[in-house]
């Protein structure tokens, strides 16, 4: 069977799970947004797209640009980035402060809050300012995603950081621990912009490929990262790429992938092609619902998982 059918096959099988997930409300701007929403796209080495559902439609990326600014971060610093955040699965939440004060303001990994704004100091110390750590951010993802209309949504951000006290605390805590190098409200600002990037999921799924094809992008032939950071990135996303669920997604998915509370989740399929699919219901742990039941369908229906 072809792509584009096995793609209608899961937009059919999913519709009875739409009804299912809860949108992020804790973040009153995506309070609103329409569950009832369901888009995916694959993109193959060649450029070709196959796609079912609102593939055009633009969503609050979130915790998906995690992976563009760990990547962005790795490229700067190396592995001397590890030594403020490190590679274990947290099993906690992504906003959890607790495991945070044990570990003497270690964030685990990158991809939970804690380590995505660590990631973002970093990221303001090399840039020497907010605003340019930013704009760095911005033009990685239009570069790796070939598209130069990606942008962030300033009312999703503001609406973040007028409700964003968890988020604060974890930097507060780090901070406490000399472990968050800038101001505390100018790093959690350049955080919360990347969050409300806004991309579809050709976009999304266009711009990950270079990390199914060992940090080279296969369709402009550009290296963004070596091999071994290819390796490693991806190697997170499967342990940590969502959560205290993550597990659970290697277990029923078997593929890196991560997610974003705007109900994204962008999965690898190591020298094939990069998936990402949209749905804004989430489960209890924060991950697109629909989402990852239809890239659970997707590995079981062709076999393409890492396992
Ligand atoms: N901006 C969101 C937050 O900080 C990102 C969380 C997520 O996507 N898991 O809560």
């Amino acid at each position: 069977m072809g792509y584009q059918s096995i793609l209608n096959d899961i937009a059919k099988e999913i519709i009875p799970l739409l009804k299912e997930g809860k949108v992020a409300d804790y973040i009153p701007a995506l309070a609103n947004v329409d569950k009832y929403q369901f888009a995916m796209t694959l993109t193959l080495f060649d450029g070709t797209q196959f796609s079912v559902g609102l593939s055009d439609t633009l969503f609050s990326i979130q915790s998906i640009s995690k992976v563009f600014s760990f990547t962005l971060a790795l490229q700067t610093y190396g592995i001397k980035l590890y030594e403020r955040i490190g590679v274990e699965p947290s099993g906690n939440p992504f906003n959890s402060l607790v495991q945070l004060e044990y570990e003497h303001g270690k964030p685990r990994n990158p991809f939970i809050n804690a380590g995505a704004i660590n990631v973002s100091d970093a990221l303001v110390n090399h840039y020497k300012n907010p605003s340019d750590a930013y704009k760095e951010i911005e033009a990685f993802i239009r570069m790796i995603a070939d598209d130069k209309s990606i942008t962030y949504d300033e009312i999703v951000a503001s609406s973040e950081m007028t409700h964003g006290f968890r988020n604060l605390a974890l930097a507060n805590m780090m901070k406490s621990f000399n472990n968050l190098d800038n101001d505390v409200i100018e790093v959690v600002e350049v955080y919360f912009k990347q969050c409300s990037i806004e991309m579809n999921t050709k976009m999304l799924s266009r711009s990950m490929l270079f990390l199914a094809n060992h940090g080279v992008d296969p369709i402009s032939g550009q290296r963004y990262v070596t091999d071994s950071r290819a390796k490693r990135i991806n190697a997170v996303m499967l342990t940590c790429g969502h959560y205290d669920a993550s597990g659970d997604f290697a277990f029923n998915v078997g593929l890196p992938a991560k997610s974003g509370v705007g109900g994204g989740i962008v999965a690898i399929v190591p020298k094939i092609m990069s998936i990402a699919v949209f749905s804004p219901g989430l489960n209890a742990q924060g991950n697109s619902l629909v989402g990852t039941k239809a890239l659970e369908l997707f590995t079981d229906k062709t076999g393409l998982s890492i396992f």
